[in-house]
Parts: C-alpha cells; structure tokens; sequence
C-alpha cells in the first residue's frame, strides 16, 4: 500500500471529484481527460460556457448538472483567487484549508479532502462509503451521525501523519472484507476490536435480509397485490 497520495493539480482533482459523483471511474475518467482536451485551460471552458462543457463530458451522467457546478466552481476561484490555481490553500492550516473548498457551490467535506489529501498532500481523511461503512461498524463514529460529521470525529482519532494510510486501508478492506451489505467478519484482522460485530450486528443484518428475501413481493403473489389494492 502506498504510503503518499499521488500529486495531482488541485482544480484538476475539483474538477474530476465533480464528474466522479454518481457515476463510475469508468464513465468520469474518460469525461475528465475529454474536458482537459478540449479546454487545455480553465479560462477557455468559462468562456465556452455550461451547454458546451456539459456536451463536453455528457458520458459521466447528469452532465448539466456537473457543468454548472464545475463552472460555478472555476468562477468562484477566479473571483477569490485571482486565478484558477488553489495552491494558496498549501500554505493554510488543514481544516482552514477544508473550510475554504467547502464554501465554493456544491463543495461538500470529502470532495474537499479528497483535493487536500490527494492534490496538497495534506492530512485530510475523505470519508467514502466504504470509509464510513467501515468506521462505524468499528466503533469509531456513530452511523446516525453521517459522513459529513465523520469527517471530524475520524480526524480527531486518527494520528494526521497516518491520515491517508487509513483512507487507504478502510477502503481496501471495505472492498475485500467489510463488505455492504454482509462482510466477511471471519476473514476480518480487526474483528477482535469491531464494536458491530461485538454486538452480533452481521449475524442481525443476516437474519433482517434473510427475511425480507422470504418475504412474498406483490408481483410474485396475488394475494398480497390484492390485499396491497385495498
Ligand atoms: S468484524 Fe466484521 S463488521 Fe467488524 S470490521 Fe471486521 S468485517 Fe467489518
């Protein structure tokens, strides 16, 4: 596992973080690389506008949409910045620097990491599905609380010099193990720390589904779609 993000440009990561919601890397990868293509500079996609950029990257889904926040973005920037870089960002404290991302439209706190993590090297935690899954079902945040609070509680947990080894390791072992909807508690390293599974929460979360499997949908019983029909 690598010990350092890679370095990518910070309003290139904004960019593609935007494409990526929603959709699959398989769908935003490409979007992202024909919007660079197209518009080697940022200036060049403000000017062309929110129709053209959304042609532009339609294959990532919900194109309009993502046009006008990437362009809403990029103009905020401007204004603020006086350019479209965000390397003033390398020299504030982390969570200065988080606040900062999340005021731009539709910034939300793990787009924001994901740039600070990924693109400033710095000690932010993006929060994921699998993150999140993960850390709750350990113990380390409450589910009820969501992912945008967890993004606090894990940084206060989590030593910053091991933040993004821990983004990495939930999300592989999210992926390999600590699946949604059953994980693989037998195969599970840390299964002797995991406050879910302490608490018989696989073998509940078995049972729920098992029983909602058995039970007779109104397009398979008659039945029921009657009784449903009042
Ligand atoms: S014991 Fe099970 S629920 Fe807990 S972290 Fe491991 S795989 Fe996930």
């Amino acid at each position: 596992m690598a010990n350092e993000p890679p370095r990518t440009d910070p309003v290139d990561e904004l960019v593609a973080c935007i494409l990526s919601q929603h959709t699959s890397d398989s769908n935003s990868i490409p979007a992202f690389e024909r919007l660079k293509a197209t518009f080697p500079d940022w200036q060049l996609a403000v000017d062309a506008g929110e129709e053209r950029i959304a042609d532009v990257v339609r294959n990532a889904g919900l194109a309009n949409q993502k046009s006008r926040s990437i362009l809403r973005c990029l103009r905020q920037i401007h204004d603020l910045v006086g350019t479209y870089s965000l390397e003033h960002l390398r020299s504030m404290p982390m969570v200065d620097a988080r606040n900062w991302l999340t005021a731009l439209p539709g910034v939300g706190p793990k787009t924001a990491s994901i740039v600070l993590c990924f693109s400033l090297g710095m000690e932010a935690i993006p929060v994921d599905t699998h993150v999140f899954r993960v850390s709750w079902r350990l113990g380390m945040v409450e589910q009820k609380a969501g992912e945008g609070k967890a993004h606090d509680t894990l940084l206060e947990l989590v030593p910053p010099d091991l933040a993004f080894r821990f983004h990495m390791a939930l999300i592989q072992h999210g992926r390999a193990v600590c699946k949604a909807p059953i994980p693989n508690c037998e195969a599970c390293v840390v299964r002797a720390m995991c406050r879910w599974f302490a608490e018989d929460g696989p073998d509940r979360r078995k049972t729920e589904l098992k029983a909602k499997r058995a039970k007779p949908s109104a397009k398979s019983n008659p039945a029921a779609r009657k009784k449903r029909a009042g």
